[in-house]
């Protein structure tokens, strides 16, 4: 059945030039883009966004990162998308990622690592409806 994702192209990355080469492997990989922006999250929304992550020791400069320039939000359509687009992005780590993926050719960082996608159904479905209504899902 069709699924739905979200995806967000990190600061790290559109700040090097790199919305087109990240797209066009999402591409690649049959995830279409249902709808897609460029945003500069504030403070108060990326904060909500990680909210999961706020007792962790990194919380405060992933949101520093997170708010450091503008990122692409988009909500990917596939059979299976949450999986074959976290295959994609490779581990969190990109010393950790399978050659091929986003993360192992673009990431600098464990932070810094170029791409965000939801994790799990529930977390797909509260992430695509942060960014998005559902007049704005147009494609
Ligand atoms: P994302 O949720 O962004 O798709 P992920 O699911 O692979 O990434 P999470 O564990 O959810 O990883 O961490 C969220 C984000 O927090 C990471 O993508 C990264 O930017 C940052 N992060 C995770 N672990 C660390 C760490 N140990 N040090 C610094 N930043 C970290
Ligand atoms: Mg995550």
């Amino acid at each position: 059945m069709s699924q739905l994702t979200l995806s967000i192209i990190k600061p790290d990355a559109v700040q090097r030039g790199l919305i087109g080469d990240i797209l066009k492997m999402i591409s690649d990989a049959g995830l279409k883009i249902k709808a897609m922006k460029m945003i500069q999250l504030t403070k108060e929304q990326a904060e909500g966004f990680y909210a999961v992550h706020k007792e962790r020791p990194f919380f405060n400069d992933l949101v520093a990162y997170m708010i450091s320039g503008p990122v692409v939000v988009s909500v990917l359509e596939a059979e299976g998308a949450i999986e074959k687009y976290r295959k994609l992005m490779g581990a969190t780590n990109p010393e950790q990622a399978e050659e091929g993926t986003i993360r192992k050719r673009f990431a600098l960082n464990i932070e810094a690592n170029s791409v965000h996608g939801s994790d799990a159904p529930e977390t797909a479905a509260v992430e695509t409806s942060y960014f998005f209504n559902q007049l704005e899902q147009v494609g």
